[in-house]
């Protein structure tokens, strides 16, 4: 059975939308906002892709209009971000299972990252979609080294790489040095990512009630290396398993 609503699809990177569109058939492009948002069929499901633009404010903008003008009743986010917790390596993968804004500190008239009048720190996403989409990630990294090819796997020193699934947080900054991501584990202790649009959407579905489930592939650790070969890494691996595992959930749809 098809899915009954429309679901959008959110990518922060250029080359994950082009491979998102690669598999659309007869995407149509409506401009609304500024933003390019292409309505097609993935596997016969409505789906309207866009990209998200950098940053909260950007992310926020892009799921409001997915919702009030293009009626989505379902949000997927891919991307990239940077690891924080331990254990974790670039190549891996994480599904959020809720979101918080590190840089969100309106203390002391609220504790830190509380979101001013929502009571709350942490936006959940939906545990039903965010199955469905680990399932699916788990079914393409079982393939990865196959789908990369051995050149990329060498070059990143990608090694059986997994699927874990946590807290997500996201703030308005690129986090680039060691120091920043220490004191973001010691503020956070429970983060497994950081990157910087996620909060923003998981607070909009919120207040629409809309689902809301995010992947993001780790380009970094969050450190002096975070900026070493980011575009390299989005082209070869991360775009290539975003579109991949979109596609496993929507052939099992
Ligand atoms: N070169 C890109 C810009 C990337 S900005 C371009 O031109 O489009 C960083 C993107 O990667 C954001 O979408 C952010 O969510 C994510 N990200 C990856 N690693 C991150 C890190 N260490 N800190 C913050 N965001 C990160």
């Amino acid at each position: 059975m098809k899915s009954p609503v429309r679901i959008g699809l959110v990518g922060a990177l250029h080359q994950e939308l082009a491979a998102v569109l690669a598999r659309l058939p007869d995407e149509r492009r409506q401009r609304v906002g500024g933003r390019d948002f292409w309505v097609g069929h993935w596997h016969g499901h409505e789906v309207v892709a866009v990209l998200s633009r950098i940053g909260k404010v950007a992310a926020a903008t892009t799921a409001t209009a997915l919702i009030e003008r293009f009626g989505v009743g379902r949000i997927v986010f891919t991307g990239v971000a940077g690891a924080l917790g331990a254990g974790l390596r670039v190549g891996d993968v994480v599904v959020a299972s809720g979101f918080v804004q590190h840089d969100m500190d309106a203390s002391p008239l609220f504790p830190r990252h509380e979101v001013p009048l929502y009571g709350r720190a942490r936006f959940d996403t939906d545990p039903a979609l965010s199955a469905a989409l680990a399932d699916a990630a788990r079914a393409v990294l079982a393939h990865a080294d196959e789908m990369l090819g051995a050149q990329a796997v060498a070059e990143f020193g990608l090694r059986a790489p997994r699927v874990h699934q946590g807290l997500v947080a996201s703030g308005d900054r690129f986090v680039a040095t060691a120091a920043e991501s220490a004191a973001l584990r010691q503020a956070l202790p429970d983060a497994l990512a950081v990157e910087m649009e996620g909060a923003a959407v998981a607070q909009v579905c919120h207040d629409y009630g809309v689902p809301f489930a995010a992947l993001r592939t780790f380009s970094d650790r969050a450190d002096d290396a975070a900026h070493a070969d980011f575009t390299r890494f989005i082209d070869q691996v991360a775009s290539r398993y975003s579109a991949a595992v979109l596609e496993a959930y929507f052939s099992k749809l």
